[in-house]
């Protein structure tokens, strides 16, 4: 069983456990957000207890997982992605990423 599974079945199932589930499109965002390294494969994008801030239950993180996931198939494509639509894009330090019709009226001349 692969790391994602590993998190979906203690975060998604009835056990209900602090786990967050990185997925092509959570992985894509955080990298673009840059909550993990640019260069960190989806297997090693999981902090080191797998679930984050102790703040944070497994409701917080499946709702994380949600949005996060949300946001990477809506406005955060990976070809196309709508920066100028985008909520995070104040914070984002990749702003501009990609071809989409806001990232080349974004780009300085
Ligand atoms: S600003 Fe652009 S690259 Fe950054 S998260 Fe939003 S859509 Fe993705």
């Amino acid at each position: 069983m692969g790391v994602e599974a590993a998190a979906c079945v203690l975060n998604f199932s009835s056990l209900a456990m602090r786990a967050i589930v990185v997925d092509s499109h959570v992985h894509r965002v955080a990298k673009r957000l840059g909550l993990i390294a640019a260069t960190a494969d989806a297997a090693h994008a999981y902090p080191p207890d797998g679930s984050g801030s102790d703040h944070w239950s497994s409701d917080d993180l499946f709702e994380l997982h949600g949005l996060i996931k949300g946001l990477g198939q809506l406005v955060c494509e990976q070809e196309t992605p709508q920066c100028g639509a985008c909520p995070l894009k104040a914070q984002c330090p990749r702003i501009g990423v990609g071809h989409s019709a806001d990232v080349l009226a974004w780009r300085g001349r």
